[in-house]
């Protein structure tokens, strides 16, 4: 990010969905027993969040409070700080850091549902387990950054958990050089027959590829699994 970048810039860079870092860490040479760890641990947090308990996660809700509490202590287990950042009516986004380098990745998920009757598993409880996941992988990693991992509350009614956080960050924005945040991940999108990954925002070459280079990855890693939950 510029540091001349203006607010509307960093609201549109919030926006951005779908997919890239996992390049930085997913290594071919993982063991099998590895990657079944993680598809388990994957399904796991997707199986929680989605659970009917939860109501379907609608922001301000019990559900959705439960669901900030799980993704706090996965974090928190993870070794990460964690800030829980409250923006009124029972709302809040989770914000986990890891490391002392100004230099920062951020990356994002919303974990917030769309209420009672839809269990909103790929969208987008899917994505906050991929969010876990991150953490404990980019941690392992020992990358030269802080990593800044935001569960974002109150996304379906207008992206206001993420806008919130863009202007009242906890973090410094100039220092964050790459963001990615994951939206409906692990299902088909609309009329799409095929498993695709869209990839928004601000997207050069390098970026293009390295989204083909993900799909190729993820497709030979962890072959699609359905969950059988719904959208
Ligand atoms: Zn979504």
């Amino acid at each position: 990010m510029q540091h001349s970048m203006d607010k509307n810039k960093v609201h549109s860079f919030f926006r951005v969905s779908v997919a890239l870092l996992l390049l930085v860490f997913v290594d071919s040479t993982i063991p099998a027993t590895v990657q079944e760890s993680t598809a388990d641990r994957l399904h796991t947090h997707v199986a929680w969040l989605a659970d009917a308990a939860r109501q379907g996660r609608r922001a301000g809700s019990a559900g959705a409070a439960e669901s900030a509490t799980y993704i706090s202590t996965q974090f928190r287990q993870l070794g990460f700080e964690v800030e829980v950042q409250e923006f009124g009516a029972n709302r809040r986004n989770v914000i986990a850091r890891y490391g002392s380098a100004n230099k920062t990745i951020l990356a994002g998920a919303h974990y917030d549902g769309q209420g009672p009757g839809f269990p909103s598993a790929g969208d987008n409880a899917a994505g906050v387990a991929v969010l876990l996941e991150l953490a404990r992988n980019m941690k392992a990693a020992k990358l030269p950054a802080t990593l800044v991992l935001c569960a974002f509350d109150d996304e379906e009614q207008g992206l206001n958990g993420s806008v919130y956080f863009a202007d009242h960050p906890t973090v410094p924005l100039e220092n964050v050089y790459a963001a990615v945040v994951f939206d409906a991940l692990g299902r088909r999108f609309m009329d799409l027959n095929e498993w695709t990954t869209i990839v928004l925002g601000e997207v050069d070459d390098i970026a293009r590829q390295a989204a083909r280079d993900l799909v190729e990855h993820w497709t030979a890693v962890l072959p699609p699994r359905p969950l059988a939950m719904g959208a």
